[in-house]
């Protein structure tokens, strides 16, 4: 049936692009819109529950002439993108303009560097080679040697947002726009979709043995995705790993309106978070897949890389941190973890994003693939979302984001799709023997 602002549509996910399809539906008045989950947002196991993630925002804006059409998408995208960050009252309170320092320690990593995390125009950054590093942040934050480092710092246009704040306030505001979530039983929890005589998605089934049925069904369960639908392999379910470290409240302001420093083969960090006063540490690697690990099942029905939560990272992955703390800040490089887990992202195999609606089901469309690149997105995947819904999403989009199974045959899934890291490979938990033993209660 044709899609009607009172049709009933059902989004099976209430993570980072569930909670922005929502507020995009809210706002663009559809009132029969029920979100399903298993969790509550913010869900414990979204990669958006998070104190913050690297975001980057642009000046450029289209201008609707012919010479958008010269301008990559990816450009389109990002002005989207910053559009919210900096005017929608939503997500603006989140976002941190604080900088951001691009590095490497090889040469190889730096040339990367140079072509895919600074942009042409080199006005706007600061070389930046061994100990110079330390004048990008307040004399004592910085005390590491940076032995071979070399990178970019970019004093604006870039930084972090806050990221669990932004993706409860985009839920909260499609609550009250009148999006109903039925979440944090297993109510919410999508068993499967459900088929019409003709092949076409007409709803889903949910844990409690219910039938929600919907004129359009949306999929943005993110990684967990995969185990919903046969994705054609376009999927890869990936982890990447956190650590946090508690900061003494003496140490709070000095720690404060730091740039974001990422090293191409180390990790990052951002500035504590002021609730709970914890800095972030992320070890860069290519990912961890669950091919032949933790509740891997190789009978079951699918054979993919599986997402499991966990509450603690593989000991590698702690000296990996610790390693990059040493280089930066060593007075916090053997303070004990506060908080660890692992977190997981879905891969397409040329990390652009998969937004379509499904060749086969026409009444169901995908929001998947954040890549690893994601969330800075929120403020305007849910628009994308809802446009392809109503058969309006640009060309340029269009194209940027389709259902494109042939990108994916013969997969190779070790593929270190543009990443960096210590160890250059793409790991699976089937090989971790050590994990960190962080005690800790809180869910973030
Ligand atoms: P999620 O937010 O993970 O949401 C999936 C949702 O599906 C969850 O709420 C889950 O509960 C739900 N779900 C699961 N099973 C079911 C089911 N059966 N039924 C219904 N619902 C279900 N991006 C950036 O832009 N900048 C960064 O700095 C950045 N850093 C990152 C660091 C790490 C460690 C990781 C892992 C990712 C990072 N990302 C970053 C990527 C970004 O977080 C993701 O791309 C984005 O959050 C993906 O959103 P999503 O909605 O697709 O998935």
């Amino acid at each position: 049936p044709p899609l009607e602002k009172d049709s009933p549509i059902v989004v099976v996910g209430a993570g980072t692009w569930g909670a922005s399809t929502a507020l995009y539906l809210g706002r663009r008045g559809y009132t029969n819109v029920v979100v399903l989950d298993p969790h509550p947002y913010p869900s414990p196991i979204s990669a958006g529950n998070d104190v913050n993630k690297i975001a980057e925002t642009i000046s450029w804006r289209p201008s609707g002439g012919e010479e958008d059409d010269r301008v990559p998408v990816e450009t389109h995208i990002a002005a989207r993108t910053s559009e919210g960050w900096l005017n929608d009252p939503v997500f603006k309170p989140y976002y941190h303009d604080t900088g951001f320092i691009a590095a490497a320690s090889t040469p190889d990593a730096y040339e990367f560097v140079k072509e895919h995390e600074i942009t042409e125009d080199m006005s706007e950054y600061v070389p930046l080679a061994g100990t110079e590093f330390r004048q990008a942040m307040p004399e004592g934050v910085l005390t590491g040697e940076f032995p071979n480092w070399k990178g970019f710092w970019k004093k604006r246009g870039a930084g972090w947002v806050h990221a669990c704040n932004a993706y409860v306030s985009a839920a909260e505001e499609a609550q009250r726009l009148g999006v109903r979530f039925l979440t944090g039983t297993p109510e919410g929890k999508v068993t499967g979709l459900l088929y019409g005589d003709n092949g076409d998605v007409v709803g889903v089934t949910t844990a409690d043995g219910k039938e929600h049925r919907a004129t359009r069904t949306i999929m943005t369960a993110g990684p967990y995705a995969d185990q919903l639908l046969d994705f054609k392999d376009q999927l890869r379910p990936t982890a990447w790993t956190l650590a946090h470290i508690k900061m003494e409240p003496s140490e709070l302001p000095l720690y404060k309106n730091l740039p974001v420093l990422f090293n191409v083969e180390r990790g990052f960090f951002m500035e504590p978070d002021e609730e709970h006063h914890e800095l972030k540490i992320c070890d860069e690697h290519p990912g961890y897949t669950n091919f032949k690990g933790p509740c891997h099942d190789p009978a079951a029905e699918s054979s993919g890389s599986i997402p499991f939560a966990k509450h603690q990272i593989p000991e590698a992955s702690e000296q990996r941190v610790r390693n990059f703390l040493r280089e930066t800040m060593p007075q916090l490089a053997d303070r004990p973890f506060a908080f660890a887990r692992i977190c997981w992202c879905a891969d397409t195999p040329d990390r652009r994003f998969l937004i379509d609606t499904h060749p086969d089901h026409p009444s169901l469309v995908l929001g998947v693939g954040g890549s690893g690149h994601g969330f800075a997105h929120i403020t305007s995947i849910g628009g994308f979302i809802v446009d392809e819904l109503e058969g309006r999403l640009e060309k340029r989009f269009k194209e940027a984001f389709r259902w494109r199974p042939e990108t994916a045959v013969n997969r190779d899934w070790r593929d270190l799709q543009g990443r960096w890291g210590v160890e250059r490979r793409v790991m699976d938990f089937g090989e971790v023997k050590e994990w960190t033993q962080v005690r800790d209660g809180r869910d973030y």
